[in-house]
C-alpha cells in the first residue's frame, strides 16, 4: 500500500467505530480517518475530531450539528460539519473516500450504507440490519458498482476468511457444502426457562465474550442476532437457509466455519475481539496488526458445540421463516425486533415480550415482495406503526 486511504466511519462513536479508531491509530501511514459520524454523542465525538482531525463530521439532527460546529470552531478544528440522513450519505459517497466503515446499528444505516456500496467503495459490513433489509437490492447493486464487500460481523468475516476465492460462482461448484454460523448462546443458554420473564436489560446486556452496543447485546440474549446473521450469510454468500447450520460455540474462540464435499471443515479462530475483522477488512487480502492478544489455545483448553435450543429462542426461527417469506418479511422481523428491543432496554416491554411482538407483527403484515428502496422503507415503517400499536395494546 502506497497512499494513505480515506476512511468514512459511520457510528463512529459505538462500540464497532471505537475499535476501528482503534485500528486506524496504529497505521496513521496506511489510513486516515475523513468522516466521523454520531447519533446523540457530542462530546465522544468532539474528543474524536480533535484527536483524528477528519474532513467531515456528522450529527444525527442540526441543533446538535451546530453545537459541535462551534465547539470546534473555538478548539481551532477546520472540520466542516454536516448534519442528518443527507450527511450521512455526503461522507459516504464522497469521490475522496476509499473505504466505509457502515457501523451504524439499525435501519438508520440502510441509505448512508447503499450510498456508500452504490458509488463502489470498498465497503466493511458491520451493519447487518441493512443487508437483512434489503438483500437482493444491496447485493445487485454490489455487482453493479464493483463495489468490493467486505463481512465485518465476526461469524462472517469467518466464513469470508474460510471460503475459496472463487465462492461467487456459488456454493456448491466451489465444492462448499455447508456454512456452519457459530453463537455462544448468548447469557442466558443455560438460564431456567421459567425465569426469563425476570431478566432485566443489564442482565441481557453482560454477554459473557463480548463487548457491544446494547441492541446488538440484546439481540445476542434473545438469539436474534444469529437470525439476522443467518439472513446475513444467505445473502453474503449465496446460500439457502439449509446451507447454514446454526451451532452453539459457548467459548467464542472459532469465529464461524465451512464445511467442504471432500469432508474438510476450515474454521478461522481467534480471541473475540472485533479488532480482528476490522483489520482483516481493512487491509485484505493483506494483514495488518491489530492489537488483539494472540490466541492461547492451551488456556482456552476445551471448545464445545452444541444445538441451538428453538424452544427457547424463537427468534432464531421467526428469522428462518422470515428469510424463506421473502424480502418483506425480513423487513418487517427487523423493524418489529428494533421497536421491541428498545421498549425492553426502555422497561416498557418484558425480555419474553421481543419474540411474541416479532410474531404477532409478522402474522398481522402483508407481505408483498419488497425489491426497491421506497417499499422497504415503507413496509419498515407500517410494521414500526404496527409493532407499537400492539405494545400500547399489550398485545405483544
Ligand atoms: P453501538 O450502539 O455501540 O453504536 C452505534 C453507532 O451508531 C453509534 O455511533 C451511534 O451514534 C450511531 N447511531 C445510532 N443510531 C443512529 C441514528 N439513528 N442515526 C445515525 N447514527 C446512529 O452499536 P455497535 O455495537 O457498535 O453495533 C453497530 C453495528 O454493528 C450494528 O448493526 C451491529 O449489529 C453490528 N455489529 C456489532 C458488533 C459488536 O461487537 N459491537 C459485532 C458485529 C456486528
Ligand atoms: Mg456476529
Amino acid at each position: 500500500m502506497n497512499t494513505v486511504q480515506n476512511i468514512t466511519v459511520l457510528g463512529s462513536t459505538g462500540s464497532i467505530g471505537v475499535s476501528t479508531l482503534d485500528v486506524l491509530r496504529r497505521h496513521p501511514d496506511h489510513y486516515r480517518a475523513f468522516a466521523l459520524t454520531a447519533n446523540c454523542r457530542l462530546d465522544e465525538l468532539f474528543e474524536q475530531v480533535m484527536a483524528f482531525r477528519p474532513r467531515y463530521a456528522v450529527m444525527r439532527d442540526e441543533s446538535r450539528a451546530e453545537q459541535l460546529r462551534n465547539r470546534l470552531q473555538q478548539a481551532g478544528s477546520d472540520t466542516e460539519v454536516l448534519a442528518g440522513t443527507e450527511g450521512l450519505v455526503a461522507v459516504s459517497e464522497h469521490p475522496e473516500v476509499d473505504q466505509v466503515m457502515a457501523a451504524i446499528v439499525g435501519a438508520a444505516g440502510l441509505l448512508p450504507t447503499l450510498a456508500a456500496v452504490r458509488a463502489g467503495k470498498r465497503m466493511l459490513l458491520a451493519n447487518k440490519e441493512s443487508l437483512v433489509m434489503s438483500g437482493q437490492l444491496f447485493m445487485s447493486a454490489v455487482k453493479e458498482s464493483g463495489a468490493e464487500l467486505l463481512p465485518i460481523d465476526s461469524e462472517h468475516n469467518a466464513i469470508f476468511q474460510c471460503m475459496p476465492t472463487d465462492f461467487p460462482a456459488g456454493l456448491r461448484q466451489s465444492g462448499v457444502s455447508r456454512v456452519l454460523l457459530t453463537g455462544s448462546g448468548g447469557p442466558f443458554r443455560t438460564l431456567p426457562l421459567d425465569e426469563f420473564g425476570a431478566v432485566t436489560p443489564d442482565q441481557a446486556c453482560a454477554h459473557p465474550n463480548w463487548s457491544m452496543g446494547r441492541k446488538i447485546s440484546v439481540d445476542s440474549a434473545t438469539m436474534m442476532n444469529k437470525g439476522l446473521e443467518l439472513i446475513e450469510a444467505c445473502w453474503l454468500f449465496s446460500a439457502s437457509t439449509d446451507q447454514v447450520q446454526v451451532v452453539i460455540h459457548p467459548q467464542s474462540v472459532i469465529h464461524s466455519m465451512v464445511q467442504y464435499v471432500d469432508g474438510s471443515v476450515l474454521a478461522q479462530m481467534g480471541n473475540p475481539d472485533m479488532r480482528t475483522p476490522i483489520a482483516h477488512g481493512l487491509a485484505w487480502p493483506r494483514r495488518l496488526e491489530s492489537g488483539v492478544e494472540p490466541l492461547d489455545l492451551v488456556q482456552v483448553a476445551q471448545l464445545d458445540f452444541q444445538a441451538p435450543d428453538e424452544a427457547r429462542f424463537p427468534c432464531l426461527r421467526l428469522a428462518r421463516e422470515a428469510m424463506a417469506a421473502g424480502q418483506t418479511a425480513s423487513v418487517v422481523l427487523n423493524a418489529a425486533n428494533e421497536v421491541a428491543v428498545d421498549a425492553f432496554l426502555n422497561g416498557q416491554a418484558k425480555f419474553t415480550d421481543i419474540p411474541a411482538l416479532i410474531e404477532s407483527v409478522l402474522g398481522a403484515s402483508t407481505l408483498v415482495d419488497a425489491v426497491d428502496i421506497d417499499t422497504i422503507l415503507r413496509a419498515d415503517e407500517e410494521a414500526r406503526v404496527l409493532a407499537r400499536l400492539y405494545l400500547g395494546n399489550g398485545k405483544a
